[in-house]
Order: structure tokens, then sequence, then C-alpha cells
């Protein structure tokens, strides 16, 4: 949409178009066509209208928005209006979003300024930094991108390349919910190392939005290490075994799930999104050939075994978490003493979505760590000494913790209602939900009691290999798994 379709708008003699953001305007702001033009087709006999515009709006406004205006407007008290290159694609129309909902709120734009292409969502993120409204004053358009979130996915849904063009956004506009689940999407729904598209001409916010990569890279990572290290359960329990037949069954195991396509791991995951893995094993059924196997290695519920790599799979991440994120950042440190923020960012009774809006697990709270990594070391050696002062190590069971909604992995919606996480028995939000779908397996081999504390026993195993080390990028593959 060309600016010049917004209404109210006036045409002015000289083909110009005046936009009357305030009546009683005491400024201009004035937009002139682009300097190069864009593509224009030769054989395109009505060459696209280029126009100057003019929005009339208030300077006590801009200098309350907008330190750039300020700075322009002190130098020069009597300037009556300012002009800036119309850079296109939508340029004009983002100016316009920003100057009416700082004037006169969100919802007073009019309709033909919804957004209805994600690339507004970029244009509008991209116009607003230049003009010195964003950061600060994003709020004021948080609305607007709300409706152009919902609208993005109520038009087809979510997929790869919607959560791609949405979730650095979502992070801008500090969309938490929406945040959350498009970076689970992204991590469990896509393959490959790219996480973020942006369809604007506004560049140089690519490097912003790849403040997601490392995050969901190494959250994928610890997703895959939970499948293969499942997965791999069985055929240890096989190699530990004595009887004759445990070659053929570890043999047939493996080649089931080579069947699905889904075996090795490490193979699959270059092939598939996990999403696509994780169903794609709930068709695995086996049964071993063995029928008179004297170590009853062989009569292992292999299906259950599969089973319990689906779940913990499923609910090992919940996406990234903007208030953790925020929470952890480094310049946090500079401002309040090294406990304040130690404190801040600590677990509460195990706990990890502490005043976060989005109940989420420990890998959540993990991979949206922005902070020094020494200090999340800390926090977690100091966990695992409070978990060993209350008694709970690993064989010890504990109750299960209050049930997190059950959802599809990568398909859902982060929790609706904000945690009551004080309120919440010790281990809180719980980082696995667990079920007990299938009675029928094995207690013998039952590999499902206690996973959270396999869990964090094998992280804090990791932790102590690698305490001398700042290398945060080997902690981030091996810390949780
Ligand atoms: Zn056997
Ligand atoms: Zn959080």
């Amino acid at each position: 949409m060309d600016v010049s379709t917004c209404a109210p708008a006036t045409p002015v003699a000289g083909g110009s178009l005046q936009i009357t953001v305030v009546a009683d305007s005491d400024f201009v702001i004035q937009l002139t066509p682009a300097a190069t033009p864009l593509t224009e087709k030769t054989t395109n006999a009505t060459p696209k209208r280029a126009r100057v515009v003019q929005f009339r709006v208030l300077r006590d406004v801009l200098v309350k928005s907008s330190a750039f205006f300020q700075t322009i407007l002190a130098s020069r008290p009597n300037l009556a209006n300012v002009t800036f290159e119309n850079k296109g694609n939508g340029f004009g129309y983002a100016l316009e979003i920003w100057l009416r909902a700082l004037h006169n709120g969100a919802h007073m734009l009019p309709n033909n300024l919804k957004a209805t292409h994600i690339e507004r969502a970029w244009v509008a993120i991209g116009v607003g930094e230049q003009f010195g409204f964003a950061p600060h004053h994003i709020d004021k358009i948080k609305p607007w991108f709300l409706e152009c979130y919902q609208i993005a996915l109520s038009n087809g849904g979510l997929t790869p390349f919607v959560a791609c063009c949405l979730a650095f956004p979502c992070s801008v506009f500090d969309h938490a919910e929406g945040f959350m689940k498009l970076t689970k999407y992204l991590a469990y729904h896509t393959n490959g190392s790219i996480f973020t598209h942006n369809p604007s001409s506004f560049h140089a916010l690519n490097q912003d939005a790849r403040i997601l990569d490392g995050p969901l890279t190494t959250a994928r990572a610890h997703i895959q290490s939970i499948l293969d290290k499942e997965l791999n359960f069985a055929l240890d329990k096989l190699h530990q075994a004595t009887c004759s037949c445990r070659k053929e069954t570890a043999f047939d195991y493996e080649d089931t799930l080579r069947a699905l396509d889904c075996w090795p791991i490490d193979r699959a995951v270059q092939k598939y999104p996990l999403a696509e893995i994780i169903d794609e094993l709930d068709k695995f059924e086996f049964t071993p050939k063995a029928s008179k196997c004297d170590s009853g290695a062989c009569a292992h519920d292999f299906k259950n075994s599969v089973n319990i790599a689906i779940r913990k799979a499923k609910f090992a991440f919940d996406g990234l978490c903007l208030d953790c994120m925020e929470r952890s950042g480094i310049d946090h440190v500079d401002s309040q003493t090294r406990q304040a923020f130690l404190e801040k960012n600590s677990p509460f009774k195990g706990c990890w979505d502490i005043d976060c809006r989005y109940g989420h697990g420990r890998a959540s709270w993990y991979y949206s760590w922005m902070g020094p990594s020494s200090v999340r070391r800390d926090i977690l050696n100091q966990y695992r000494e409070e978990k060993k002062a209350l008694g709970i190590t690993k064989g010890g069971r504990r109750s299960r913790r209050g049930a997190r909604a059950k959802d599809n992995a990568g398909q859902s919606t982060a929790r609706l209602a904000p945690m009551s996480t004080k309120t919440q028995s010790p281990g809180g939000a719980a980082n696995k939900v667990i079920g007990k779908e299938n009675n029928n397996h094995d207690h013998k081999y039952d590999h499902d009691a206690d996973d959270d504390d396999e869990f964090f026993d094998a992280e804090d195993a990791s932790l102590e290999d690698h305490a001398v080390t700042d290398d945060a990028d080997v902690l981030d593959h091996d810390a949780v798994n």
C-alpha cells in the first residue's frame, strides 16, 4: 500500500499529499520520493506515482517521543518543517502508523493502516529506529503489531516461514507469548541454521535478529540429545545383557528405527525437523524375534522406551522467554550488585519462571540466558547444592510436580495464564511432565522414573567436567543433556 492511499489525506496542488495527524498541528514532516526509483518495468506505461507526502503533526509530541527530533528541534527552534527521503516499500505507511499512534493512540489508527503483511512489522521497526521512536516507545504501536501477528497466524496458520518472519519482531514488540510460541516452533519445526527471515529492505535489522541463532541452535541440540539418549536406552540395556539373542534384538531394534528414517538421530536431523522425527517415531512397532531369552533383556518393552523418548523430547523445550532474557541481560550486572543479580535470576524452589509472564521449564531459562555464562553456572551450582540439602538425589523418587497443560510439540501456545509460581509445589513449573500412559512397561527397565533427576544430574556432571572452562559454547552443547 502506498502512503498516498491513506485516509484521511488531502491531495494538494502540485500532486503532494497532506496527512493531518492532528488538526492543530504546528509542524510538518515531509517525505520526498526516493532518490533512486524502485525497479520499474520499462513497459509500464503508467509508472507508479511518486509524490511528496506531508504529515501535519505536533512538535511537542515529536520531542517527547524521540531523541532524534529532540536534537533537530533543539538546535533549530523555529523550524517549521523537516524533509526526509521516502525510501519506499511501506516507509511512508510505517511513518504514518508511528505518527498517528504517538499523537492519538494505536486504537485510533484508520483501517487502511492495518498490518496485513508481515513485512510491515519489520518496516515499522526500521522506521521507528530511524526516527528515534523505537525502542523506547515501541509500546505505542504494540497493539498494531499484535493485530499483525494475529492476522498472520490466522491466515494460513503457523508455518516455518511465518515463524521465521515474526519471531524477531515479537521480541522487539515485547510480545512474550508469541515469542515463546514461535521460538518453540522454530526449534521443533525447522532444521538448518536459518531462524529469521527479514522480508523488508531494512537489512540492518538482520544483525539484531541473529540473537535468536545461538539459543535456538543449542536448544535444538538439547532436544536432539534427549531423543538420542532415550532411544539408546534400550540398546544400552541389550549391551549389558548376556543372552545369545541380544545381538539380533539390538540389530532389529535399530533396523526398525532406521526403517522409519529416524536413526541414527544425528543423520535424521539433517533431513527432517525434530517434530517430524518425533511424529514418525509414533509409528514405531517392534516385537523381538527372541522367544526364549534367558536374560530378560529382549523382553524389554521397546515401544514404551520409544514413547518415553517421544514424550521427553516433546516437553524438552518451551521456547525462549523474553522475561528471562531481559532479566539476565548483561547490562543488569553493572547497575546492581552481583548478589542481587544472582537472586533475581535464580529459581525459587525449583521454579524457573518466577516473574515471567508465561510459564516454562528450566531449559527455557537456560537458553534464554543473556548474562555471563559464569553466573549461570553459579546459579546451577547453587541449585544443585540446594537439591542436595533437600535430599533429592538420583534414585530417590519425588512426587510429580504440578502438571503443565499438555501440548503438541511445537504446536502449543504458551500457557495463557501467568503462573502463580511462588505458590507452586517444589519443582514448580514442571521442566518435564511425563505421563504414565503405558502401564505395561517393564519396571526393571523403567527409565521414566526420576527423569528430572537424570536430566539435572547429567548437567551437573557436565558442569563439573567443564567447571574450569569459560567456553560458553561447550557448556551450551553439553550442559543440559
Ligand atoms: Zn535376549
Ligand atoms: Zn522466563
